[in-house]
């Protein structure tokens, strides 16, 4: 079995209740990583013009929304920090992201990159539901996580790789 594989298995027994569903997808990406961030990458490289695009597309939106919104809603930014922390349910230890990260090799769980500064990303964002604990995060770098944003993995892989 390949360190992969093995990883995917135990991942998906942890997982296997009450989220089966969720935990046989990661096994899914986990078992089958190689050939998703492969993918991935050709895809990248097949349209590097597009991602451009794109992101500058994307950045602007965010921009005009953040411009528009925030000076009409100035009660939004403290508030929604606190609503966030309260509906955040589960207790992710210290020493549950320490196992993460070793679990993880030290790499982001989305493009395998090695970093020291990994980040918490909850797979089923908090605010689709997601839990706070260790079954429902991994480690991913800063460019993943914003990336990924409220998006479920499926969701988030679907949009990174459309040909998958
Ligand atoms: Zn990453």
């Amino acid at each position: 079995m390949t360190a992969d594989a093995k990883a995917a298995y135990d991942l998906a027994r942890r997982l296997a209740d009450p989220d089966r569903k969720k935990a046989a997808n990661r096994a899914y990406y986990l078992a089958n990583k190689e050939k998703v961030l492969a993918k991935n990458r050709q895809w990248a490289l097949d349209n590097a013009d597009l991602l451009v695009a794109r992101r500058a597309e994307q950045r602007d939106r965010w921009l005009q929304y953040g411009r528009t919104y925030q000076p009409r809603h100035p009660e939004v930014g403290r508030l929604g920090t606190a609503r966030y922390r309260a509906r955040r349910q589960g207790n992710l230890t210290k020493s549950d992201w320490q196992d993460l990260l070793s679990e993880f090799d030290g790499r982001c769980a989305y493009c395998n990159v090695k970093s020291d500064s990994l980040q918490i990303e909850h797979m089923l964002p908090i605010s689709r539901g997601g839990t706070h604990n260790k079954a429902n995060v991994v480690p991913a770098c800063g460019t993943c996580n914003r990336r990924k944003g409220a998006l479920t993995p499926l969701e988030y892989l679907a949009r990174t790789s459309p040909s998958l």
